[in-house]
């Protein structure tokens, strides 16, 4: 291939040059426990700064001390996604802070599960703010320096829920699937600034989210997994680095199931 032809097809033949992607900043929320401290984990150990928020401060410092101990780099901030106010000051002061923002990870969540009949207005609405409002208010601050950036990279967590559904998740599965059409909206808004957006639809996974759900509804689903098992939060972490790399630039507005098969 000629030099004119490595031009054409966007080819850089001068040398390796010193990796652009450790020096991305990455917000994860609800990175104390879970899904969002495995999706810390990976990103650290890809080479990323990662930076967690979440409620408990404990829980923080372990990851804080896990990341360093493992030559990664991190900051812990505790924050409250469902206060709005808050959640975009946290993110601008560390867009502030390091000079730009790369990626956000919009993992933390809630469930307040019961059947419409009994399912309160707090409990519709504490389910929205937490798991939908936040990752709204989250695009929206990330956005701008993202785009000052020209790079960004936005996975929101979703959910098996969202998609398909789930009896007694009447509020949860509205925020998930609302967190798809937020997702496909920003992706066409943004995509012109090389911002990606794309949701991530978890099935079962391991965790104190579904360690809580009664032992008969753990076993019952199990038979309906393709790939006979629960997920891990590495499994979902594992995602989240690929769509947050730079090579998966041309993927956007994508929802992606990680599910063991469940929701095809
Ligand atoms: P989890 O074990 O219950 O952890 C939830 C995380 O969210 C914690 O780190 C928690 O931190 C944080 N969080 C909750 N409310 C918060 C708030 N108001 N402000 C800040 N952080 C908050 O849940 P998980 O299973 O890891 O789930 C993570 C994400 O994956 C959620 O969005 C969930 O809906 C989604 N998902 C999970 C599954 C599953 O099977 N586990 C399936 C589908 C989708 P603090 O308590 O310290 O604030």
């Amino acid at each position: 291939m000629n030099a004119d032809a490595h031009a054409r097809v966007g080819y850089d033949p001068s040398p390796l040059k010193e990796p652009t992607t450790q020096t991305r900043v990455a917000i994860v929320t609800g990175a104390s426990r879970g899904i969002g401290r495995a999706i810390a984990l990976r990103l650290a150990r890809d080479g990323r700064h990662v930076v967690g928020f979440a409620r408990n401060a404990e829980q923080l410092e372990s990851l804080r001390a896990e990341i360093v101990a493992a030559g990664g780099s991190c900051e812990m901030q505790s924050c409250d996604v469902g206060d709005g106010e808050k959640l975009a000051l946290e993110i601008e002061a560390v867009a502030e802070r390091h000079g730009r923002l790369d990626i956000i990870v919009n993992n933390a969540g809630i469930t307040r599960d019961g059947l419409i009949l009994r399912m309160s207005d707090e409990d519709f609405d504490d389910v929205l703010r937490v798991n939908l409002r936040s990752a709204f208010v989250a695009c929206r601050t990330a956005a701008r320096p993202m785009m000052r950036g020209r790079f960004g990279r936005i996975v929101n967590l979703g959910s098996v829920s969202g998609i398909v559904g789930n009896a007694g998740q009447a509020n949860y599965a509205t925020a998930k699937a609302g967190l798809i059409g937020l997702t496909k909206s920003i992706a066409k808004e943004l995509g012109g600034k090389g911002i990606t957006a794309n949701v991530i639809a978890p099935g079962f996974i391991d965790t104190d989210m579904t360690t809580a759900l009664p032992a008969a509804i753990r076993e019952g689903v199990l038979p309906a997994i393709p790939l006979k098992r629960f997920g891990t939060g590495d499994d979902i972490a594992a995602a989240v680095a690929y769509l947050t790399s730079d090579e998966a630039g041309y993927v956007t507005g994508h929802v992606l199931s990680v599910d063991g098969g469940l929701a095809m």
